[in-house]
């Protein structure tokens, strides 16, 4: 016998024991309209106080546990667990929803620099608090509205709605001049960042509008790292 079929059985049990309840209360009343009358009557105010009542409030429960373990487990599907950022497929859906209401937006994608060589000097911790901290930094200096994701390893993705990509590559200098201080604050191992920019004035094509910045951002990398290139010269 399964757990359901052990409560169905419990509540049967239940239901019989209040129905006799009832029956041994009103058959002392000696006139047999009255007596059908109170046994039903108080037998269903047993059985809905003892045991509808009950079982509704549990179903309430249940349904409000699953619930909440859904809103949950979107959450974590739509998060980067290590950085609480937006994850790659957020950001995709964020973009979708931008391309298709028509807003333009510059998006910058950002990859720390050496940054093989801070966990291999350092360990994996001190460069998980890297990321932290970096994403903490990124978030620090965009306006309410913009969007930085975790885009997957130690790449992260800026999205500035109604932004140009001149606009875009102020955000990200401001932001790799905070990480400077933000560092020199910590007793941490020091790194920098470099980025690309572009914006949807050269292409309304997501993929596309990513390969550019990717572009200038591998550029910035060849011109020796820790800048933030909108275009290359
Ligand atoms: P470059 O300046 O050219 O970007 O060099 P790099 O060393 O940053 O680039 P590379 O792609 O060689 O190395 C990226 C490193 O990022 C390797 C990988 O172990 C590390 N990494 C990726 N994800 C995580 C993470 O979640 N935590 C930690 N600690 N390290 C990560
Ligand atoms: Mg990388
Ligand atoms: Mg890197």
């Amino acid at each position: 016998m399964n757990g359901t079929w052990a409560m169905v059985f419990f509540d049967l049990v239940i239901v019989v024991g209040l129905v006799s309840t009832a029956k041994a209360v009103t058959d002392r009343i000696e006139n047999d309209a009255a007596r059908w009358g109170w046994f039903i009557a108080l037998s269903a105010v047993l059985i809905f106080a003892l045991v509808a009542v009950p079982l509704r409030v549990m179903l309430l429960r249940q349904r409000h546990l699953m619930v909440s373990a859904a809103n949950q487990a979107r959450r974590a599907a739509a998060t980067d667990a290590l950085t609480g950022l937006p994850n790659r497929r957020t950001t995709d859906e964020i973009v979708q929803a931008l391309l298709a209401d028509g807003v333009p937006f510059a998006v910058a994608i950002c990859d720390l620099d050496h940054f093989k060589h801070l966990n291999d000097g350092f360990g994996h911790d001190a460069g998980d608090k890297a990321l932290r901290v970096f994403a903490h930094t990124l978030r620090s200096v965009v306006r309410h509205g913009d969007v930085v994701s975790r885009h997957g390893g130690e790449e992260f993705i800026v999205i500035l709605p109604r932004a140009q990509k001149c606009h875009g590559a102020d955000v990200l200098e401001r932001a790799r001049l905070e990480l400077a201080v933000v560092l020199s604050d910590r007793p941490c191992p020091a790194y920098t960042f470099s980025a690309g920019v572009a914006d949807t004035s050269e292409t309304s094509e997501w993929r596309h509008l990513l390969e550019l910045a990717d572009q200038r951002l591998l550029h910035a990398k060849r011109l020796g790292r820790d800048r933030v290139l909108a275009s290359i010269a």
